[in-house]
């Protein structure tokens, strides 16, 4: 953010030169007119500096924003992610505290796509961002897109049965927004299916391996029927 007083030092010596110029030694001094436009011009460009400064700070801002956010879901990207995994894992080893994965992936979205199009689709990847995250209470849980339609949610320090409370949650949300889906082979509306993994890290294991845990049971998910949660060996269905 620009600094109030950037331009603070500047602004004094304005300051300083307006009042010589008001003085008496100036007053008949020939030159004055131009000392006094000079002055005023200084002043502008001043302005206009800070005002370009502005501008420059706040392209710098969403930039950075642009670089962590997915551009459709305007949920964290693959990039930032990855980051604050890696962050998270080390901060959870340190505290040896539980940390939580949650896959998401929507069910039979290539059907959907097909019957309703491209742009259907892409606002159902945009409703189903904004219900994960509104999902997620805490400032440091973490929504995003993984890839295509699926997403991730990382809880820090979160035990197992509050990680399958969220997913609960999110199927229930999804249910209640009720977006048809007549492609699909498990319901009328859109459905997902959900794996969770959870580890307190240890120094054998890895981020990957939290990931992957978190991978097959989606996958378990999926060749079970779709549509339900898998957490470990413990099973919801709707
Ligand atoms: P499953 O139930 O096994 O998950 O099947 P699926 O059809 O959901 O999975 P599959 O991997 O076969 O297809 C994913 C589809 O997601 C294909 C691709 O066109 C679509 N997709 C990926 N990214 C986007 C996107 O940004 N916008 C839209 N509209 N579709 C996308
Ligand atoms: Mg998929
Ligand atoms: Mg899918």
């Amino acid at each position: 953010m620009t600094n109030p007083s950037l331009f603070h030092k500047e602004d004094q010596t304005v300051r300083h030169f307006s009042k010589l110029l008001r003085s008496d030694q100036y007053q008949n001094n020939p030159l004055l007119p131009e000392l006094e436009s000079l002055l005023s011009n200084y002043q502008a460009l001043l302005r206009k500096l800070e005002r370009v400064t502005k501008v420059s700070d706040k392209q710098q801002i969403s930039l950075h924003e642009m670089v962590k956010t997915d551009g459709l879901t305007g949920v964290n990207n693959r990039n930032h992610l990855e980051y604050f995994l890696r962050l998270e894992w080390k901060r959870s080893l340190d505290l040896q505290v539980p940390l939580s994965v949650i896959m998401i992936d929507i069910d039979y979205f290539k059907v959907y796509n097909d019957t309703y199009g491209h742009q259907a689709g892409d606002n159902c990847l945009v409703q189903v961002a904004n219900i994960l995250s509104a999902s997620v209470k805490r400032s440091s849980d973490f929504v995003a897109r993984y890839g295509g339609e699926e997403f991730i949610i990382v809880l820090g320090d979160c035990h197992p049965d509050f990680a399958a409370e969220i997913a609960g949650s999110i199927k229930s949300s999804l249910t209640d927004a009720n977006i048809p889906h007549e492609g699909s082979d498990v319901a009328d509306r859109v459905t997902l299916s959900i794996g969770i993994a959870t580890q307190v890290p240890d120094s054998e294991s890895s981020v990957e391996t939290l990931i992957k845990r978190a991978d097959d049971a989606l996958y378990k998910a999926k060749t079970q029927g779709r549509n339900r949660i898998i957490s470990g060996s413990e099973v919801t269905q709707e």
